[in-house]
């Protein structure tokens, strides 16, 4: 590993998470303008207000005109994909071929950091607003989409069989998007949203198989009832809608670093 290609990735990775928090914002109020303003008093943001992490800690995360408090989840988006991008390029699957700069490779892990600013777009606004948009959750399916296309072409390339490929993905499809629409339709809609389900969609192709597929959907849950369990039962509505599309991408985040080790233990 590299000192600066770490120190680029978590630099670039913050300035995505505060990007994708502002998508999600501008999604939901449809506003196209391109400068952020606080919500309380409208300032606008000018540059300076705007920098990655180092803004928020001079400003103590308030306002600069009225102090009131201002992008709490802006300084998490940022930190968690600051995080997630020096995570990826740690732990990423193929490490020898990215480290030796194979062309197929890279992209492959290119496309991974968009699709993880595009998981965040999605959690944030899932977290928010407990649906996620439309437009964002096919944005993510076609990133799945092109990240597949590279696997197999670099599969391919190998000399594997390809249909062993095909068998896996569809395994894993069955699993994730296919339990999520029967629990969507089994529970006519109230445990799970038909988002959770198409987001499972770019998480399968990604994955790419039925015991990961398996292991994410299991590790999603245990890290959904683990945060959620206290948050609930401090409330006094039990049957409150629960935002699940950030778990979902946390269980698959864990998967997707600790896929080899996974793959070694079931096919042991
Ligand atoms: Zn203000």
């Amino acid at each position: 590993m590299r000192l600066e290609i770490i120190v680029v990735l978590a630099i670039l990775g913050a300035g995505l998470g505060s990007f994708a928090c502002c998508q999600a914002w501008r999604i939901r109020k449809n506003d196209k303008s391109a400068r952020s303003h606080c919500m309380n008093c409208k300032y606008q943001l000018k540059w300076y207000d705007n920098i990655p992490v180092i803004s928020w800690l001079i400003l103590g995360g308030k306002c600069r005109k009225c102090h009131k408090k201002i992008g709490t989840a802006e300084i998490l988006a940022e930190l968690c994909l600051a995080g997630l991008f020096v995570l990826s390029y740690a732990f990423w699957p193929n490490s020898k071929e990215l480290l030796e700069g194979n062309v197929l490779e890279v992209a492959m892990f290119v496309t991974f950091l968009v699709q993880l600013v595009v998981f965040m777009i999605l959690a944030v606004y899932d977290a928010k607003w407990k649906e996620m948009p439309t437009s964002i959750l096919l944005l993510s399916i076609v990133v799945g989409a092109v990240f597949l296309v590279l696997k197999t072409v670099l599969v391919l390339m190998t000399g594997k069989f390809a249909p062993e490929l095909i068998v896996n993905i569809a395994g894993a499809l069955i699993i994730l998007p296919g339990f999520y629409y029967f629990m969507y339709k089994a529970s006519k809609e109230t445990w799970v949203g038909s988002g959770d389900a198409i987001l499972c969609v770019p998480l399968a192709i990604m994955l790419g198989d039925f015991w990961l597929a398996m292991f994410c959907l299991f590790g999603s849950n245990m890290i959904g009832s683990i945060v959620m369990l206290p948050v609930t039962a401090m409330k006094k509505e039990k049957h409150a809608m629960i935002p699940f599309g950030p778990f979902l991408i946390a269980g698959f985040m864990v998967v997707f670093f600790l896929q080899d080790a996974i793959i070694n233990f079931v096919s042991f």
